[in-house]
């Protein structure tokens, strides 16, 4: 026995608390109509888990909870607990009784308690399905239900002969396994969407750090390749800054003395090409000379002037002195005042005459005797003291003059002598200046010949300069683009053919070679430019999030796929296994169900047969075809056949209200006798059968009673005196329904 008891509260018209207790093989429930007794048997559909609300006369969950009467007020919630027994371990729970409950709220909640603990409904049918407890209900027929089966379509019936076959387990879980790979799948498709969103990122990204590697190559070469330039720019610079500023110095040196010398040179022409004034103090010395001599010369001239003057007078005084010696005629006095005399009286009678001709010839004839005259006539001079006097006078004059003379010659000589000491003096400078000339020439020579010395070096001094400024520019590019670690180029010893180079061979290297060097690093730096690296840190960090993003993808993928493989199996599994169960279940049902017709009817036969899919496929109307082709035993309908004794129509169709009742208990009871459940509930089943039936069943009942405990809720005498225990449902006015036990004697009372 594993039904021990059921209580109801609030459930329906159940409004109290009422308690049946199954302690014998057959429970028998009787009351009048519309007292609850269909009631009882809705309330185990709801207590083991029926979700169809319909099924049990409701629109609503609410219409499950005790709706109120005019005397007692409605409840918030319904609750029905079923006590099985499980000593014998039919559950697979370490319980001695297993205590299932619903509780049904106004809001619509359900609740479900095993044993008092809360569970999902999911686990209370995979328990009572363990325990061939289906939720098809096919051991719960209801009112009128028993036609159902007969009635119902080929799939229907399927579905209650699998419930009915135990196979609710195996359903259960193949209904599981395809849910799980239906979720499964929806997974895969799940993470390859993501997968496949992220693949074009990812790509983006693998092509980046490509691009990354690359670079960080191209950064590489790039730094050794600065590292070898810098190295030998710098030494290269250094050596030969070295070398030229060492050659530069006594050039330069020299340089600045010849500069100092030829300043000085220059100045010394200058003061001597300053000897103008010089020239000028000679010629104004000469000039000076000339009029000293004019002076002289001029004096010599009086001089000699004046002793012509006095020889002069000397040979007068002497004529003189002869001729007073000689005694020579002189015009005496007398006579000449005569002439005169003569020359007036002349004038006159001319002037008084007034004839011109005679005046002409007077005038010419006393200019004649005027001669005449004067030829007579002694000379002023010709007085002895006069030139007594004028000799003495000339003699002082020449004494002064030769005095005079002999100052001038002094001052010719010495203006000459000035002249002649200043022009001495300005030869002597004019040869100071042609000395100083040359020099400034030599000078300047030399100045010439160090300045293209000292100019080459400084060339070549610039040109490193320009090579200095190059390479530090090179340095801050290299340490912009590789960081300060470029800097440390000189640490790095610089190996050719396994020996480290020498500053010298640095030094001496063909120029060309470093500007291929140059080149080259121009190169990989354009390179590294055109692979345009930003941020490559978090580009590599994207990337490694995204790569594992993806392995993680790929691994859940890997997983979702052998679940699907593994969940494919165990539903291959499952089918088979129900397909195989179905097949030999259908077998032992039909010969079940013939025993039991012909129990019933003294005769005939019956049988199940099964319809193929696409047999049915042609018979059964068009909506039940699957699309797919692909036979599916789940397709595979059930079909009754029944042929009555001493009928010679065959068919359900053909069946009265009584005999369909027949049929159907007799296909229920088959049912039941080929995977017993634990408890039948029977509705009135035999509600349409006569007396002779009533009794048939009757025996039926017990019979089945040996393997599945027993509720009829039954008006039929003849079942419930098959009865061990009978309760009574009555209903008062306050539209509440009771349970009671009762005797038989009563419950027959009831059924009258
Ligand atoms: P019959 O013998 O005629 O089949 P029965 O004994 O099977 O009758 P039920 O159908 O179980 O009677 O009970 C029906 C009664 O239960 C009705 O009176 C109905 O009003 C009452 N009932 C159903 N649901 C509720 C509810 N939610 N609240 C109160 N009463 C309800």
């Amino acid at each position: 026995m594993y039904l021990k008891a059921l209580t109801i509260n609030g459930f329906k018209s159940f409004a109290k608390k009422g308690e049946l207790q199954f302690s014998a093989p057959i429970t028998g429930i009787v009351g009048p109509n519309g007292s609850g007794k269909s009631n009882v048997a809705e309330s185990f559909r709801f207590v083991l888990g029926e979700q169809s609300v319909k099924s049990m006369r409701g629109r609503r969950g609410e219409d499950l909870i005790w709706g109120g009467s005019e005397s007692v007020s409605r409840g918030n919630r319904a609750s029905v607990e079923v006590v099985l027994d499980n000593s014998k371990r039919q559950f697979p729970l370490d319980f001695d009784e297993i205590r299932i409950e619903r509780v049904v709220h106004r809001d619509g909640q359900n609740d479900y308690l095993l044993n008092g603990s809360p569970v999902r409904l999911k686990d209370v049918q995979e328990l009572l399905a363990s325990a061939n407890i289906g939720s098809t209900g096919h051991h719960i027929i209801s009112q009128g239900e028993a036609d159902r089966i007969l009635s119902a379509s080929v799939r229907e019936r399927r579905e209650m002969i699998e419930d009915a076959l135990g196979l609710k387990v195996y359903q259960l879980k193949k209904q599981e396994a395809e849910r799980k790979l239906d979720k499964t799948r929806e997974n895969i498709a799940h993470v390859e969407s993501l997968r496949r969103e992220a693949a074009p990122h990812l790509r983006y990204l693998e092509k980046q750090v490509q691009k990354i590697e690359k670079s960080l190559e191209v950064q590489k070469a790039l730094r050794a390749a600065y590292v070898e330039y810098l190295r030998r720019e710098d030494t290269y610079i250094a050596v030969h800054y070295d070398r030229l500023t060492a050659q530069r110095r006594e050039p330069g040196a020299a340089l600045e003395a010849v500069k100092k010398a030829l300043a000085e040179a220059k100045a010394t022409l200058r003061e001597a090409e300053g000897s103008d004034s010089k020239s000028a103090e000679v010629v104004a010395a000469e000039e000076r000379w000339r009029a000293a001599s004019k002076e002289r010369q001029g004096v010599l001239h009086e001089l000699g002037k004046l002793e012509g003057q006095l020889s002069y007078v000397a040979r007068r005084l002497e004529e003189r002195a002869r001729r007073v010696e000689t005694g020579g005629p002189a015009i005496a006095r007398s006579e000449l005042e005569r002439v005169v005399a003569a020359i007036e009286a002349q004038v006159t009678d001319a002037v008084g005459r007034d004839d011109l001709p005679a005046l002409k010839r007077t005038l010419t004839d006393v200019v004649r005797k005027l001669r005449i005259l004067l030829e007579r006539a002694p000379s002023a001079t010709d007085d002895l003291e006069a030139h007594e006097r004028e000799r003495g006078e000339l003699e002082r004059s020449i004494a002064d003059l030769r005095n005079g003379m002999a100052k001038a010659e002094a001052a010719e000589a010495a203006a000459e002598a000035a002249y002649q000491t200043v022009r001495q003096n300005l030869e002597t400078e004019a040869a100071g200046a042609r000395e100083a000339e040359r020099e400034v020439f030599r000078l300047v020579g030399e100045q010439r010949t160090l300045e293209a010395q000292v100019e080459r070096i400084d060339r070549e001094l610039e040109g490193l300069a320009r090579d200095r400024e190059e390479f530090k520019r090179e340095l801050e590019e290299g340490v912009a683009l590789l960081g300060r670690a470029v800097m440390q180029y000189y640490q790095v010893p610089l190996m050719v053919d396994g020996g480290e180079v020498s500053p010298e061979a640095m030094a001496a290297e063909d120029r060309n070679i470093q500007r291929t060097r140059r080149h080259e690093l121009e190169k990989l730096k354009i390179r590294l430019e055109e692979l345009g690296v930003g941020a490559t840190d978090d580009t590599m960090r994207e990337w490694q999030e995204a790569k594992e993003r993806d392995e993680f993808l790929a691994r859940e993928l890997a997983d979702l796929t052998s679940s699907v493989e593994k969940l494919s199996a165990l539903i291959t599994e499952l089918s088979a296994e129900l397909h195989e169960q179905f097949f030999a279940g259908i077998d032992k049902i039909s010969v079940e169900f013939n025993t039991f017709f012909t129990l019933m009817f003294g005769g005939g036969e019956a049988s199940l047969t099964r319809v193929e899919p696409k047999v049915r496929a042609k018979a059964e109307d068009e909506e039940e075809q699957l699309a797919d082709d692909e036979p599916d035993e789940n397709d595979v309908g059930i079909e009754l056949n029944v042929k009555l004794p001493n009928k010679r129509v065959k068919g359900l169709e053909m069946l009265s209200g009584g005999e369909r009742a027949l049929t159907s208990i007799a296909l229920i009871f088959a049912m039941s006798q080929v995977n017993p459940p634990p408890f039948i509930i029977l509705d009135e089943t035999d509600a349409a059968l006569d007396e002779a039936n009533s009794r048939r069943y009757g025996d039926l009942i017990e019979a089945l009673a040996k393997k599945s405990q027993l509720i009829l809720i039954t008006h039929n005498r003849e079942t419930m005196s098959r009865a061990s225990i009978l309760y009574g449902i009555t209903m008062g006015s306050d539209g509440v329904s009771k349970l009671l036990s009762v005797r038989l004697e009563e419950a027959l009372a009831v059924a009258k």
